[in-house]
């Protein structure tokens, strides 16, 4: 008879997928929060993580480098075991159970997604709005050659609804945000997701830091 495996024992840490795309800036804003992050290349770094970020970058690449590495299995397996996810825009499509007109990829999250729903990378474009259960504050939102949520399943509770598709939702193990607030100086989607993680934000020297980041984002069209 197979054995049970035993649940591991998760730390306080939240990994980032570092294969592809957006890593550095996830990293820098767990610091801001005084929460151990740490880059997720291989098997062995998933060992006790809390939560993984899967991070924006581009999903067909990121999906084929999961495969070759064998990735997709693992944290197809640590999620079983406890592991909560958040994917922000690559990441979420990778996440999501139904792609528009193509295969999915790990499937954990009952939505629908349709890739670059906007145009192209030049029909990028920042906002900002409120998502009551995150913050208070209204939150910058960064869209880069973003997907849509077209529709949630059962179980698929919707944060943020914009006029013709969805930008945030979450079921209780995973997380989905189509723009990025990690290339924004909100911290607030990585403190709701590591109070997911069950971890708690502190301050650090790292917090009063002011956010400087001059990015493509001052050039880019606002609708
Ligand atoms: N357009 C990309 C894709 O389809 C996602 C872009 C992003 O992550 N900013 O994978």
């Amino acid at each position: 008879m197979a054995s049970k495996k035993a649940i591991a024992p998760r730390d306080r840490t939240i990994g980032v997928l570092d294969l592809q795309g957006g890593v550095f800036e996830h990293l820098e804003h767990l610091r801001r929060l005084g929460i151990e992050g740490r880059s997720v290349k291989a098997a062995q770094d998933f060992e006790g993580l809390s939560g993984l970020i899967l991070p924006g970058g581009e999903s067909t690449c990121l999906s084929r480098l999961l495969r070759i590495f064998g990735l997709d299995a693992v944290i197809m397996q640590h999620f079983r075991e406890g592991l909560k996810l958040w994917g922000t825009c690559a990441g979420a499509i990778l996440l999501a159970r139904t792609l528009t007109g193509e295969a999915p990829h790990l499937g954990l999250i009952d939505i629908e997604v349709e890739r670059n729903s906007f145009g192209s990378q030049l029909d990028s474009f920042t906002g900002e709005a409120l998502v009551p259960k995150v913050s208070a504050e209204p939150i910058p939102l960064t869209y880069i050659r973003a997907p849509k949520i077209l529709k949630v399943g059962q179980g698929v509770e919707v944060l943020l609804r914009m006029e013709d598709f969805i930008a945030a939702a979450e079921s209780p193990d995973v997380l989905v945000t189509v723009f990025h607030p990690e290339l924004t100086g909100s911290l607030a989607f990585h403190r709701y997701f590591a109070r997911k993680c069950g971890i708690e934000h502190r301050v650090t020297e790292w917090s009063e830091i002011p956010w400087e980041i001059t990015s493509w984002t001052r050039f880019a069209k606002t609708r």
